[in-house]
């Protein structure tokens, strides 16, 4: 079997670092990777990780062997592909880098890195997350790099100082064994995987948003059988939403790693505005089917073929490497090729429905703002709590029936009905502050008030309690127009029939999506760092 001659990865300890090496023929190509990534920074530092990661390699301009570097949710990796000699002068310019970092050239990446975002499309991976996780861990990916705005030459040695350490580090080559190859790197701990918490939702339900087609995302324990289950998922949706009734360009699924134990499985599919409920419907359908018979055996060998043609690929390795380096740093067993492959030829129908019966159940299905559900059944996502925090109310300028409530734990605002958004003070994930008064905070949780001064009676007492309870170190300054630029001036004195009152909805919490919308986007802007 072609496989047989397959590089086997090897496990070295270079000075306390745990370093894959395989013989794989061609150039070497090495990777030195840390345990830190974007769900491991808080909020207001977000982007920290991404910003050491250029200013490491910022100092190396134009080299005549390729690298480069990246950050995902839990890693930050440096990769090269040269000759062994560049490979090693690689290493030394990066683990002394790091322990000195560039401070005349942070504004500088800081420019570079707001550059690159503009330039990225999310995908529909990153949208769902905050919805699970609030704006706190594994939901940060879905926010702006908001570190960016501010961070210091002095916060971001900080952050490299603790987290870039010999303790916390892994790395793999891809040929031969490097004589001499030094990681030379401060002492440390590794850092912990991320805390997968979940916000307290009804699942499955029903999330609607500014995005076009339809998408079902789901976590679950890491398993061979889930990673199947998603394949054949695809396989079986293209054909019906394409290949049968046409409703759909194109189906895709992705199942991606958490802290290692968890995954985020996602599937998607593209559709006309008109048809956006019957594909999702369709999606829904093929998933329920597939999660209670399970696949038939054709599927299942198609799975097994599909592995072994990727096996039988001697570069294949490098991804293996790569994926035993990012479990070494989560502290969970690799899942090798070998392994994989001994997992797939066991996989039972059963067990493969079993997996995506239990992602299933964990489902937010997104579909676009006011298209009608696939599933009458599910619960809607909650955007509004059922009461407000104690305190002052603040009734809105305009006669909506809304207040605004500054307390001593926190801050509300609430519909006529008394359904609220409340943002404890100790739990503001991030502030940004306007000069004109505006303050846009959110919490943990990823709820998000927007204060706009001239929407409400008593401003002054709002802002004096926000600027009061708000952790300083948590409010940014804001450099884009202020969302407040265009609201107009409210009546003299508020009344029902006003004659804005025919425009009240636009502050109404029951319009919990607009305002969430309103403030995304403020967010969204806050600003180029400069
Ligand atoms: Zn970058």
């Amino acid at each position: 079997m072609s496989t047989a001659t397959r590089p086997a990865p090897k496990r070295w300890n270079l000075g306390g670092v745990p370093v894959f090496q395989a013989e794989v023929p061609g150039r070497v190509r090495a990777a030195l990777e840390f345990r830190v990534g974007t769900a491991d920074e808080p909020l207001h530092m977000s982007g920290v990780t991404h910003l050491i990661e250029h200013l490491t390699l910022s100092g190396l301009g134009t080299q005549p062997y390729d690298y480069n570097g990246y950050v995902d949710q839990t890693h930050c990796a440096f990769l090269v592909s040269g000759t062994v000699d560049q490979v090693k002068e690689f290493f030394v310019h990066v683990c002394g880098a790091l322990q000195a970092l560039p401070k005349d050239r942070v504004a500088t990446e800081r420019r570079v890195i707001e550059t690159e975002a503009a330039g990225h499309h999310q995908s529909s991976f990153r949208d769902s997350m905050s919805l699970r996780y609030g704006a706190n861990g594994f939901g940060t990916t879905d926010y702006r790099q908001i570190g960016l705005l501010w961070l210091t030459p002095e916060a971001v040695q900080d952050w490299a100082t603790r987290h870039f350490t010999s303790g916390n580090a892994t790395a793999w080559v891809a040929g031969p064994v490097i004589p001499g190859l030094k990681i030379d790197l401060p002492p440390g701990g590794r850092l912990a995987p991320p805390v997968v918490t979940p916000k307290n939702l009804r699942l499955p339900c029903l999330y609607e948003d500014m995005t076009q087609g339809a998408a079902v995302s789901m976590v679950s324990a890491r398993s061979t059988a889930l990673w199947a289950g998603m394949a054949i998922l695809e396989r079986r949706a293209i054909q019906r939403l394409r290949f049968n009734e046409g409703i759909s360009y194109g189906v895709q699924t992705a199942v991606h790693d958490l802290d290692g134990r968890m995954v985020h499985a996602l599937a998607s599919t593209d559709a006309m505005v008109e048809q956006v409920t019957q594909a999702a419907s369709a999606l829904l359908d093929v998933a329920d089917v597939l999660s209670l018979t399970g696949p038939d055996a054709a599927e299942l060998q198609f799975i097994a073929s599909a592995l072994e043609e990727a096996m039988s690929d001697p570069q294949a390795v490098v991804g293996e490497m790569q994926g035993m380096a990012d479990s070494e740093l989560l502290g969970v067993e690799p899942s090798t090729l070998d392994k994989k492959r001994v997992e797939v030829a066991a996989l039972t129908p059963s067990a493969v429905a079993a997996a995506l019966k239990a992602a299933l159940d964990t489902a937010i299905v997104i579909i676009p703002q006011g298209a009608k559900s696939p599933r009458p059944h599910l619960a809607p996502y909650p955007t509004v709590e059922a009461r407000p925090l104690r305190g002052t109310g603040n009734p809105n300028a305009f006669g909506s029936g809304e207040q605004l409530i500054v307390g001593p734990s926190g801050i509300s605002v609430c519909d006529a009905d008394r359904r609220a958004s409340n943002i404890l003070w100790q739990e503001i994930a991030v502030g940004a502050r306007w000069d004109d008064g505006t303050r846009m905070l959110i919490g943990r949780d990823g709820t998000e008030i927007l204060f706009r001064p001239r929407a409400w009676r008593n401003p002054e007492v709002i802002l004096a309690a926000i600027d009061a309870n708000a952790p300083a170190d948590r409010v940014v300054e804001a450099d884009v127009p202020s969302p407040s630029g265009d609201l107009p001036k409210p009546p003299r004195i508020g009344r029902r029939g006003s004659v804005f009152a025919g425009r009240a909805p636009i502050f109404m919490m029951a319009a919990g999506a607009l305002l969430a919308a309103v403030a995304g986007a403020a967010l969204f802007m806050i600003s180029r760092a400069h």
